[in-house]
């Protein structure tokens, strides 16, 4: 199958699990989406896929061919980008400088990216190409962040809170620049506690709740069922 296969992934930190039995997959040109509240193993599954967890259990395939016991960096060669919730972008280093750092060769199967095309998806950057990346807002940051693993030409992309800490002009643009993203077949998948974000760019998701999958659907269809998503996803009792 291509695309993303997870099959019974557990996960652990030291001791104590935090992954349960996750299985999902993610096809090329398709947005999924993990859900949950906090805790409920979305960055978890998300670093489980990129190897920055260690890996109790299960499986994990792209395009068919196992990946679950690679290094990450030998993960990201076979085209997985990785977005961490903190961004890491490099604070003294120009927006354009920033990117370079995220090139790597074309790769087949996967679109291959230049500054040109980084400034077509996200124009706000552009005119920000010579400032430093300390001296960008969240939301610009969070473009930088996205632009450079585009960089590398991944196949899957994996962003972990993307619309996190963003004006919401810049969620509009977040939201667009995901939904051109799929348009070219890339797989995509993203965990995210803001519903509306997820329900502007997501095809289908599953709801996590204490490292497990406790709902999976079409986007549309969780949404409609509001109740059954309100049990998962509200922080209170
Ligand atoms: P959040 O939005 O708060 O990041 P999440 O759904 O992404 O929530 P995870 O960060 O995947 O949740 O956390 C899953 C479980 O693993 C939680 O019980 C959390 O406390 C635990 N956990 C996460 N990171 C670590 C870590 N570095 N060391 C130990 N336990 C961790």
């Amino acid at each position: 199958m291509s695309g993303l296969r997870v099959a019974d992934l557990g996960a652990a930190y030291g001791q104590a699990a935090a992954l349960d039995g996750i299985s999902l997959t993610a096809a090329p040109g398709e947005v999924v989406a993990l859900l949950g509240r906090n805790g409920a193993g979305k960055s978890t599954t998300l670093k489980a896929v990129i190897g920055l967890v260690r890996v109790t259990a299960g499986t994990i395939a792209l395009d068919g061919a196992a990946i679950g016991r690679l290094a990450p960096h030998e993960r990201a060669r076979l085209g997985v980008g990785y977005v961490p919730e903190e961004r890491r972008i490099f604070a003294e280093l120009t927006v354009a400088e920033n990117l370079e750092v995220g090139r790597q060769p074309p790769r087949a199967g996967a679109p291959a990216w230049d500054e040109a095309r980084i400034w077509r998806l996200f124009p706000p950057l552009a005119e920000l190409r010579r400032r430093a990346g300390g001296r960008l807002s969240g939301g610009e940051q969070q473009m930088l962040a996205v632009a450079r693993t585009l960089m590398g030409n991944p196949r899957l992309l994996l962003l972990d809170e993307p619309s996190e800490g963003i004006a919401p002009i810049l969620v509009a643009a977040m939201a667009e620049a995901v939904r051109s993203l799929r348009a070219e077949g890339l797989t995509i998948l993203l965990s995210e506690q803001n519903l509306r974000f997820a329900a502007r760019v997501a095809d289908r998701a599953y709801v996590l709740s204490q490292g497990r999958i406790a709902a999976e659907g079409a986007m549309a269809e969780l949404l409609a069922d509001r109740d059954a998503l309100g049990r998962h996803l509200s922080t209170g009792p």
